[in-house]
């Protein structure tokens, strides 16, 4: 498993593999990396000939109040566990080499971008489709995948790859979770052991409103009123926002029709800690 930083030897790397007759898929990630990281990286693999992994702790995509400086990383652990699946190269480039001091660029996807993620985070997503689509430009991977963890970047992601034509396939796998539910992240690290309990919140609330849509509800204002329930009974919880969006199309609902599937979104902070988490659901 080779480690590259420069850009250059990336692109020369993959222009190589690529007349060579090589099908390249990239997993972006930040790093401290864990299970769910890993899931797309076995998917990549067994989706193309080689397996690159970026990691990059993208600072556009933080907001100055935001917690970049203290983000976790651990590239000898990313670079141990990495080595024992198949990843051909690790794409490890630094801040300022994406970014040099007269870099005054930015790819932007509008209208989805303004709710959820996009309305609690403003600058957020111009910072991921940005660093999404300089990465495509080095790697020029035939796929990429992504998580469901983070569906609206990946539905964002798909607009953006749609829109500018870029000849990248995006794959989207499942959450990976801990036995007890809580999604798997690397802001996880930041719970206190009474936080790490409570942080369960978020996916009891998803689970609930499974529940009841199976149950036969199909007007949300319903279920998130007893999701908000469970959120007030948590001290430590501050929630964000709770919402159900189509998911062809993102776009927020009130009332569920049959035959249709649904994205149901929370964001909370369990202390100082955003977290956030999803459940896909057909009706
Ligand atoms: P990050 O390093 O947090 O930027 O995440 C990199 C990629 O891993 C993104 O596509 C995330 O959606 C994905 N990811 C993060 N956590 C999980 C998880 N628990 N299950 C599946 N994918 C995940």
């Amino acid at each position: 498993m080779k480690v590259i930083t420069a850009i250059s030897e990336m692109t020369d790397y993959s222009n190589n593999q690529i007349i060579s007759g090589k099908k390249i898929g990239l997993v972006p990630t930040m790093g401290f990396l864990h299970e769910g990281h890993f899931s797309l990286v076995r998917k990549c693999t067994a989706l193309s000939d080689l397996t690159i992994v970026s990691i990059f702790l993208n600072p556009t995509q933080f907001a100055p109040s935001e917690d970049l400086t203290k983000y976790p990383r651990d590239f000898e652990k990313d670079y141990e566990q990495l080595s024992k699946l198949n990843v051909d190269v690790i794409f490890y480039p630094t801040a300022d080499e994406i970014y040099p001091k007269d870099f005054s660029s930015k790819v932007e996807v509008k209208g989805i971008t303004n709710i959820l993620e996009g309305s609690s985070r403003p600058t957020h997503f111009e910072g991921v489709t940005t660093v999404v689509n300089i990465l495509f430009n080095i790697v020029k991977p035939y796929i990429a995948v992504f998580g469901q963890k983070d569906a609206q970047q990946s539905v964002v992601i798909k607009k953006m790859v749609r829109d500018l034509k870029i000849d990248t396939k995006i794959i989207v796998e499942p959450i990976v979770r801990e036995k007890d539910g809580l999604a798997l992240s690397s802001r996880n690290i930041y719970l206190t052991e009474n936080e790490r309990r409570d942080a369960l919140v978020l996916s009891k609330s998803l689970l609930l409103a499974q529940r009841m849509i199976k149950e036969g509800v199909t007007e949300f204002k319903f279920i998130r009123e007893k999701m908000s329930l469970m959120f007030t009974e948590i001290e430590s919880a501050k929630l964000d926002y709770i919402e159900v969006v189509s998911s062809s199309d993102f776009s927020i609902v009130e009332n569920l029709t049959p035959g249709q599937e649904y994205f149901i979104l929370v964001a909370c902070k369990i202390g100082n800690t955003r977290l956030i988490d999803n459940i896909l659901v057909e009706i």
